[in-house]
């Protein structure tokens, strides 16, 4: 009897410890997807990393290549299901989980905001440097398709393009856009008002679905809610930095419960009040 429950015992413990060495497993595999978003593009993930891609008669124009990994696989499985080759790679801003890979797609073009070249030139990670720069706007063409490219000013990053599949009606606007999530930590490196600006602008355009470089797809309300949560924000911070409240005080007052079904909320939203108060220290006087 006894001998019978320790080895129904040893054989529960085996299940459960295989169950979790099965989990363990299962949270370090690469999840690398495509999937159709809208006529001629498509959207290529790597993890928790995004692209877009269309497809033309003439080859493919791909944005982000995330990785040497990840461009590979994307460029075999462009070459399996559409038999074409990636013509053109558009880098959406320098930082290189996003722009590191282009030397897997050997026939393609880069094409990249100017001012990302002296952080790529100083980037010890694999991003080849752009064949082509532009510094306001740029019109790419093949095989009867277009994409346009819109440099909106500093937001994200002072590199950051804005990607527009007119016929599909489909922005690419990876890290500058969240779609029902909390903007990224404490807005490092990102120029609010310069984001909020370029929120005003993308809000005009006729656009039908919205790809981020993280998270789900959206829509233009989603860009308008996007810009009112960080609106809403720097006008609170600036109140009570008026009002002479400590940043203690403040990131205490600051909660905006509304937004907690928003993804991240629990980890990012006292770090989007400090990255705003020290955003706001920073640009405004009191
Ligand atoms: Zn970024």
């Amino acid at each position: 009897m006894k001998s019978k429950s320790s080895f129904r015992l040893y054989g529960t413990l085996a299940v459960i410890l295989a169950l979790l060495v099965g989990s363990t497993v299962r949270a370090q595999e690469v999840v690398r997807n495509i999937t159709h978003i809208a006529g001629d593009v498509y959207r290529f993930q790597n993890n928790a990393h995004y692209s877009v891609f269309m497809v033309t008669s003439e080859g493919v124009i791909a944005t982000d290549p995330i990785s040497v990994e990840a461009a590979t696989w994307l460029n075999e499985e462009i070459r399996q299901r559409f038999n074409q080759s990636v013509k053109y790679v558009i880098y959406s801003h320098d930082h290189w989980d996003h722009a590191s890979g282009a030397a897997a797609f050997p026939e393609a073009t880069i094409i990249a905001h100017a001012n990302a070249i002296p952080y790529i030139e100083a980037s010890d990670q694999p991003i080849e440097l752009p064949d082509i720069t532009f510094t306001s706007e740029f019109d790419l063409r093949l095989g009867g398709k277009h994409v346009h490219l819109y440099y909106l000013g500093v937001s994200h990053s002072d590199n950051l393009v804005y990607m527009v599949f007119p016929e599909e009606k489909i922005l690419f606007g990876v890290d500058a856009i969240a779609v029902n999530r909390l903007p990224f930590q404490d807005f490092e490196g990102t120029d609010i008002d310069g984001l909020i600006g370029a929120m005003y602008a993308l809000q005009q355009m006729d656009i039908d679905i919205v790809a981020p470089g993280h998270g789900e797809l959206g829509t233009i309300e989603d860009i308008v809610a996007h810009r009112t949560y960080i609106e809403s924000l720097k006008d609170q911070v600036t109140a009570l930095i008026r009002m002479g409240r400590t940043d203690a005080e403040i990131m205490e007052t600051i909660k905006m419960p509304q937004y907690s079904g928003w993804g991240s909320y629990n980890d990012w939203q006292q770090m989007n009040v400090r990255g705003m108060i020290t955003y706001v220290k920073e640009h405004y006087r009191f």
